[in-house]
């Protein structure tokens, strides 16, 4: 292992053409190493190649052209042991009818070659908290509940790395907490690999220590989720001025000012080149009194619209 979990190289996806539809190149020569221990998110908007790239580590979709190595063992060369290091919670809720939870997670098991003794059955059960829904037939589970049964399948085999495709998608806010907490757990407690994918820049905010940017098929950008941020170089600052502001105020060079509702002043500057408080100097020495001083610091969304509104920008 060489502290990569993943390792792509020059990975490409063309789907075939079907009926009118011409062919379509989802990922177009993909680059991206994901390091072991991390949280990992993969941010694009839809349609961007998400699913296609973590379908084919699951080993669902077939790539046309790349190199793919998990947990150090190449695809191609080693298929078996490159599938056993990776557990994959689907986007799509597809779930065999016929088995209840307890059946499922057994038959998954089956599946991946866990022995009997190995077996994680209860354990899963208890965390995804289905214990009282083991023996429900899977019809009678609610949208929720299969989504924790996804995620429960996925563990059987205890991987080194979880992939979760776009986890949070349309749940409430309680299942949402659930998978997180798990998701963190997983990760701090047992070490695994997460790589999840989501088109909510929060989420990604929030939870991922690392993340790659995608869009029509090429990397736009990666990075710890702080040098992503930092790469923003506006920044906001927000007075509440004590009374009128003179008509012919006007903001120091480099600092553009908008007036807000509420009668806030918003001056943005590059924070490269102006220090907040030479702002604040100026404003006060331009006889402005100030109620409240408040910053503003670009988010992840500013970086997200920055990057995929630029076509072909660079990483
Ligand atoms: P994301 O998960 O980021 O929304 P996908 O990987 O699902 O993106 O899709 C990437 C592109 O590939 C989209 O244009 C999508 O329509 C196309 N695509 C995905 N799956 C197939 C398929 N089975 N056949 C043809 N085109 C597909
Ligand atoms: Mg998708």
């Amino acid at each position: 292992m060489s502290g990569n979990a993943i390792e792509i190289e020059g990975l490409r996806k063309t789907y075939a053409a079907s009926g009118n539809q011409p062919p379509k190149e989802a990922l177009k020569g993909v680059d991206l190493e994901i390091p072991a221990g991390s949280i990992f998110g993969l941010l694009g908007p839809n349609g961007a190649g998400k699913s296609t790239l973590i379908n084919i580590l699951a080993g669902l979709v077939l790539k046309t052209s790349g190199k793919v190595r998990i947990w150090g063992f190449d695809q191609d060369v080693n298929p078996r042991q490159s599938r056993a290091a990776i557990g994959v919670m689907p986007q799509e809720l597809n779930m065999d009818p016929f088995f209840t939870p307890r059946a499922a997670l057994e038959v998954q098991a089956g599946l991946y070659g866990v022995p009997r003794r190995n077996r994680r059955t209860e354990e899963i059960l208890q965390m995804i908290g289905l214990e009282d829904k083991a023996e429900a037939y899977a019809r009678s589970l609610s949208g929720g509940m299969r989504r924790r049964l996804l995620l429960g399948k996925a563990l059987v085999h205890s991987p080194q790395i979880l992939v979760l495709d776009e986890p949070t998608a349309g749940v409430d806010i309680e299942l949402r907490q659930m998978l997180w907490t798990n998701v963190r757990r997983l990760n701090e407690e047992e070490g695994m690999t997460i790589i999840l994918t989501t088109h909510y820049l929060e989420e990604a905010e929030e939870m991922c220590d690392e993340i790659a940017i995608i869009n029509h098929g090429e990397v736009i950008a990666r990075d710890t989720t702080e040098a992503l941020i930092g790469r923003m170089d506006a920044k906001t600052l927000v007075i509440h001025p004590e009374g009128e502001v003179p008509e012919d105020f006007a903001p120091p060079p480099g600092v553009e000012m908008e007036r807000r509702r509420g009668g806030a002043l918003a001056f943005t500057y590059r924070r490269s080149e102006i220090a907040t408080g030479a702002v604040l100097e100026e404003v006060r020495h331009a006889g402005l009194r100030m109620r409240d001083v408040a910053t503003e610091e670009p988010d992840l969304e500013d970086v997200f619209v920055e990057l995929t509104s630029k076509k072909g920008a660079a990483a």
